[in-house]
């Protein structure tokens, strides 16, 4: 994973479902050696956000560069294998398939298929125990979670992106999960993160970015932003 880690940006980006403006002028950096947070309320376009840099929403205005190069009309599929990877707000594994053969499909998809990559993103998420061998369908959203990131760092990414990758953890498991994505940030993956929980953001995150009606308003360190943000929202 060492080398040059090339940012991924997003310029100008406008979308829409329809004529509803999901996206209205994006432009944002992911660097990388960084945690970069997305904050914002329901609705703000943050998810919207996430699939025109993956490349499963086309942008309707904008571009999406990766080191400077425009991969806007790249499919989803192209820009894995020039190691973005994500996973989703809606858990996506494969119900029928074991946890290991999850995470083999990520190595395959991924920037590098190298059958090593696959065990070390299982050994890095503990999930090289028994459960490798169970099926998907029946697992508690914890370790579906951790599936899911395992199945995108076994491709060996460069950019990861991640959407509320703490949704449904209990304290230990987020604790595990910040221990993962430091370690990636500083190993020097570009992490692009949307998150619900503002402490974790705040524990996370070297810049954040907050996002309203399909804009971001406020950029910066936590400390500086999610205070703005506190005292803006008086809590209910
Ligand atoms: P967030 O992730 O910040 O909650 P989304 O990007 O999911 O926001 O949604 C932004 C806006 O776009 C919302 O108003 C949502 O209702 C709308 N939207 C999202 N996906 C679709 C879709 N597939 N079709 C129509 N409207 C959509
Ligand atoms: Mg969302």
């Amino acid at each position: 994973a060492a080398g040059r880690v090339p940012t991924l940006t997003a310029r100008h980006l406008h979308a829409r479902y329809d004529g509803f403006t999901a996206l209205d002028g994006v432009d944002l950096d992911v660097p990388h050696g960084r945690i970069t947070a997305i904050v914002g309320p329901n609705g703000a376009g943050k998810s919207t956000l996430f699939h025109c840099l993956a490349g499963t929403h086309r942008p309707s205005h904008g571009q999406v560069l990766l080191g400077g190069r425009d991969i806007t009309r790249l499919t989803a599929h192209a820009r894995t294998r020039l190691g973005i990877a994500r996973t989703f707000q809606q858990l996506a594994v494969f119900p029928s398939l074991t946890v290991a053969e999850n995470v083999q499909v990520g190595a395959e998809q991924g920037r590098v298929t190298d059958a090593g990559a696959a065990e070390r993103a299982l050994r890095l998420l503990g999930l090289d125990g028994p459960v490798r061998a169970l099926p998907a369908a029946d697992l508690p959203t914890g370790t579906l979670r951790r599936v899911e990131l395992a199945r995108a760092l076994a491709g060996a990414p460069r950019v990861l992106l991640l959407d509320e990758p703490a949704a449904g953890l209990d304290t230990a498991e987020v604790a595990a999960l910040t221990k993962v994505l430091k370690a990636l940030a500083s190993d020097g993956t570009a992490l692009l993160v949307v998150e619900h929980d503002l402490d974790l953001v705040a524990d996370l995150a070297d810049v954040v970015h907050v996002m309203t009606a399909g804009r971001i308003v406020a950029s910066g360190p936590p400390a500086r932003v999610l205070d703005a943000l506190g005292a803006q929202e008086a809590p209910a």
